[in-house]
């Protein structure tokens, strides 16, 4: 027998594309956009290509701003008649719309292929069996929503826009939460891939969707602008760049939208040294070679434990040799074809700097194709942790390693991130595992797996890799608003004016009282060295307390990063001390009444009884606000883990001090945040004086830092602040604007209350249960269950 003939190697298996082409034909390969239940003639329009071969597929429209206000008003006029549809009529659709992704789902996937360049064997086997999966599971939320929700209501008309790594799917994240929750929507589908976009505009016209509830603009990043400018979109979603991240939240900032950023990542693969190694190789190649590493999860930083790097490396290098690389419709091919051209050069020119940074680059010697945009598996070796190529996003199939000795070391560089939007975790030692999942300060983890996804389970990451979740509750409530919160605002506003103008006068003497700020468990004297006056009601000096500047606040943030022991108390022993300190507040009962009458001259013991149960309330959550476990379709569960978000900056307003600052600070506390609080800048003695309560009940040193002074000057110092993960804004509406503005930097979190008055006197379950949302985010843990 000759050599050649014992080799065993593939044929050639392509997928037949004709069902594509004859349907692209009949509508002669132009297309226009999806309005009101029917399509629109084509106009501007620009050409979709097929990556693999240059082919020009189609032309499609590129989508104006009067093409996006009519997608809006046709939206906006079906809102009315989707919201009163029963939930068993939304139900039949969305489960028309599975069901009819489920029956074209070949031709959906050659479509994928084709216009994206991702192997078949991923659209086919990955892509469009999630999309359906999307559709069913919501099909199912719509059905009970009213079970489970008993008070929410849908937003309205929503604009989403996604990118072109997985079309179909991103528009399935986002399509069917939206509608199972009752909004319409207008969604914008990435340029460089409409086409299976349009195609379930079809699928909306044969499952009887009624017109205006599913509106879909193609277009470019001008277009995407057009759709989050538009006054009467009540929120965006969005998945994309973090720069573009970064400019939708500083376009909204202020606009009372509701908004959730999918953004990048850089995600760690950490195998240690008693992995299953094989199956650690498998996990790679899936991590980062899956659709052409074009994934925002992929784990494009692999972290290998010392000891056994030269043999991991070397089966990796071994494996990558055997990857096939070629026509993305052929059945056996592994990578295809990178999405465009400038992605193409992204990738080249990411690698060609890192090179230059000293990488060693690695590029197995397998067939290239000689046409269209492709780019070879790649390792990088000889890098560290400070190299741009490990810290900037390449969306391409580029991986590089670095080694690492023990898990903190581990955890250290996995940490050594701007993003965080997953990890996968390889060992034998369920133990290491598990402790290691927490400490990752990351939306997903897999343990022993990886790109794992399902409806059920929320996706989506920490710091700026955005916020929001797509997928499982988390997902569905960012399309719920609760109309009760809105209605009691406005009612709480004419209630507390009445009660100031019937305070009757009383005598009040001057406090002669040297107050303190209180950082890292002390109380000091602020840097500035000077005192603010405090007036009463009656404009007479009732107090001073510190003129807190940006030196008090950058140690006030050190402090609160630094704390640690408050973070992983046991939730039981935090409670602990939260109730401990309601207790020391009732002992004090009297002090605090009379200094709320001094400052707002109402008689302050109904605020202090609140106080009291607010700190009871949040000290009975503290152990109660659990996560989930999803029963994902996998052999394995999803732990859905309810993490505190970080350090909250918190800037309290004027009405009810005393109270507002102990719901905000205590529903914060909780779950295991630390907090740096912002006293009402009118009336700060109660607040301010809440760290003798704090000094006498246990509470670990940082866990809570109080600065008192100039509410705008201090508002802006956290909303620029690295150290700070979220910021709690309860003041005007211009300054709400202002954090949703600031906080660009590093993407945090933002609760503002755009000037409108809380109830905090007869705050409603869901106003309660909000703050404690507010204060978490979740972590998927997906874990082997099972057989
Ligand atoms: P973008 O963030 O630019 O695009 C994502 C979506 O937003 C697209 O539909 C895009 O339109 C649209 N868009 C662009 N600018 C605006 C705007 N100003 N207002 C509203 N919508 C806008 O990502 P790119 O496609 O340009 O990719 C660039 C890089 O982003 C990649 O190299 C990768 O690193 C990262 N990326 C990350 C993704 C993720 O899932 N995390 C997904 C895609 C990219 P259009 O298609 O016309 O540009």
């Amino acid at each position: 027998m000759k050599q050649q003939n014992r080799k065993m190697t593939y044929g050639p298996s392509p997928e037949s594309p004709d069902s594509v082409y004859s349907w692209l034909s009949k509508s002669k390969k132009k297309f226009g956009h999806f309005i009101n239940g029917e399509m629109t003639k084509p106009k501007n329009t620009f050409d979709t290509i097929n990556p693999s071969t240059g082919e020009v597929l189609a032309k499609v429209s590129k989508g104006t701003e009067n093409d996006v206000k009519l997608a809006v008003k046709s939206a906006k006029a079906a809102f009315k008649a989707w919201k009163n549809f029963t939930s068993f009529q939304r139900a039949k659709c969305i489960y028309a719309l599975a069901r009819l992704i489920q029956k074209n789902s070949r031709i959906l996937a050659v479509m994928e292929t084709l216009d994206n360049g991702k192997p078949i064997r991923e659209s086919r086997d990955i892509d469009i069996p999630l999309v359906a999966r999307h559709f069913y599971h919501h099909a199912g939320w719509a059905k009970i929503l009213e079970d489970k929700f008993t008070r929410k209501e849908p937003l309205g008309v929503v604009g989403q826009i996604i990118p072109w790594n997985f079309p179909l799917l991103m528009l399935a994240w986002k399509i069917a939460p939206a509608l199972a929750a009752g909004n319409t929507l207008v969604l914008k589908p990435a340029e460089t891939t409409p086409l299976t976009a349009l195609f379930f505009a079809e699928l909306c016209m044969e499952a009887n969707i009624p017109p205006g509830v599913i509106n879909i603009i193609t277009g470019d990043g001008e277009t995407g602008s057009f759709i989050v400018k538009h006054n009467d979109i009540a929120k965006i979603a969005f998945t994309g760049s973090t720069e573009v991240g970064r400019l939708l939240r500083k376009q909204t900032a202020g606009l009372e939208k509701k908004l959730s950023l999918e953004l990048g990542g850089k995600s760690a693969f950490i195998v240690f040294e008693d992995a299953d190694l094989d199956s650690a190789v498998e996990g790679v190649i899936d991590s980062i070679w899956f659709n052409q590493g074009e994934v925002c999860c992929a784990g494009s930083r692999l972290l290998v434990q010392e000891g056994i790097q030269q043999k991991f490396v070397t089966k990796l290098k071994r494996r990558m040799g055997r990857l096939h690389l070629g026509d993305p419709l052929d059945k056996s091919t592994d990578i295809g074809a990178i999405n465009s051209f400038s992605q193409l050069e992204k990738i080249k020119s990411l690698v060609a700097s890192g090179e230059k940074e000293g990488a060693k680059i690695y590029q197995p010697k397998i067939e290239m194709p000689t046409q269209g945009f492709f780019y070879p598996p790649t390792l990088l070796e000889q890098t560290h942790q400070s190299m741009d190529i490990c810290q900037t996003e390449i969306f391409g199939p580029v991986l590089t390693v670095i080694p690492f000795r023990t898990p903190k070391e581990a955890t250290a560089i996995a940490n050594n991130s701007r993003y965080g939007l997953s990890a996968s975790i390889w060992t034998e030692n369920i133990n290491l595992c598990l402790d290691l999942a927490p400490k990752i300060k990351v939306g997903v983890v897999w343990i022993n797996s990886t790109n794992l996804f399902d409806a059920s389970a929320g996706f989506g990451g920490y710091r700026e890799s955005g916020y929001g979740r797509e997928g499982g509750i988390e997902g569905l409530l960012e399309y719920l608003k609760d109309p009760k919160l809105s209605r009691k605002l406005n009612s709480n506003r004419k209630s507390s004016i009445k009660e100031v103008n019937l305070v009757k006068t009383h005598e009040t003497q001057t406090i002669d009282r040297t107050r303190k700020i209180f950082i890292g468990g002390k109380q000091t004297r602020s840097d500035s060295g000077y005192d603010r006056k405090v007036f009463g009601f009656r404009k007479e000096v009732i107090g001073q307390v510190p003129e807190g500047n940006r030196k008090d606040l950058r140690e006030a943030v050190e402090a609160a990063n630094q704390e640690v022991k408050w973070r992983n108390m046991t939730p039981h022993s935090r409670a602990q001390v939260l109730y401990y300190a309601a207790e020391n507040l009732e002992l004090r009962k009297k002090e605090y009444v009379s200094i709320l009458k001094k400052m707002t001259g109402i008689d302050g013991k109904q605020e202090v009884e609140s106080s009291l149960e607010t700190i009871f309330h949040y000290a009975a959550w503290a152990d109660k606000f659990e996560g989930t476990i999803h029963d994902v379709p996998i052999r394995g569960v999803s732990l859905a883990v309810n993490e505190p978000v970080g350090v909250i900056g918190i800037v309290c307003p004027d009405d009810n001090p005393l109270l507002s600052f102990v719901h905000l600070v205590f529903s914060a506390l909780c779950t295991g945040n630390s907090v740096i609080a912002i006293p009402s800048e009118k009336h700060p003695l109660s607040a301010l004086d809440m760290y003798q309560i704090f000094e006498s009940s246990d509470m670990p040193a940082g866990a809570i830092n109080i600065v008192t002074g100039d509410r705008r000057t201090l508002t802006q110092t956290l909303a620029v602040h690295m150290g700070v993960d979220s910021l709690w804004y309860f003041g005007t509406k211009e300054g709400s604007k202002n954090v949703e503005e600031l906080s660009i930097s590093n993407l945090k979190q933002t609760w503002v209350n755009y000037g409108q008055q809380y109830p905090w006197l007869k705050p409603s379950r869901e106003f309660r249960t909000l703050s404690l949302y507010k204060a978490t985010q979740v972590k998927n843990i997906w874990i082997p269950y099972g057989e």
